[in-house]
């Protein structure tokens, strides 16, 4: 029996790194930016690169904005984001990510981490534009 489960395993070795990161959407796309703002015309060249040389595969988050406003939506800020529709849009997605995190790692795959957009309403994690008055506030969440 052990003699078997070792061929199984060995049939299921491949190429792979077993290793990937969580993405922002856009970072890998620049198009669903809100227009303006896309800054590189396709990827953050810089971050793909970095990731390739070290054999780290990327996992494309959704964007939370562009599945729910589409691309040709206006720039927002936090506040005018936060509404209980796009929060518990956001937290599905969120939960579909954990998920596929958990599954990754129940199979033997390491998680590196996420890179996020900083600045984004959304997906900042440490700052971004809160309101949109002449006192325009960048906070920290
Ligand atoms: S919501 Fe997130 S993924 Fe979408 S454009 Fe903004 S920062 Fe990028």
């Amino acid at each position: 029996m052990t003699e078997k489960l070792g061929k199984i395993k060995n049939s299921l070795q491949d190429a792979r790194s077993s290793r990937l990161i969580f993405l922002s959407h856009c970072l890998l796309n620049q198009n669903a930016c809100v227009r303006g703002l896309a800054r590189p015309p396709s990827v953050i060249r810089e971050l793909v690169d970095l990731l390739l040389a070290h054999d780290i595969t990327f996992y494309q988050m959704p964007c939370p904005e562009g599945a729910y406003l589409g691309s040709m939506r206006w720039g927002q800020v936090k506040k005018m984001y936060g509404t209980l529709m796009f929060c518990r849009h956001c937290r599905q997605i969120a939960e579909q990510i954990c998920d596929q995190v958990q599954t990754y790692r129940d199979n033997g795959h390491e998680v590196i981490g996420f890179v996020m957009r900083d600045s984004s309403p959304t997906c900042g994690l440490k700052y971004a534009a809160v309101t949109a008055d002449n006192d325009q506030v960048w906070g920290w969440y």
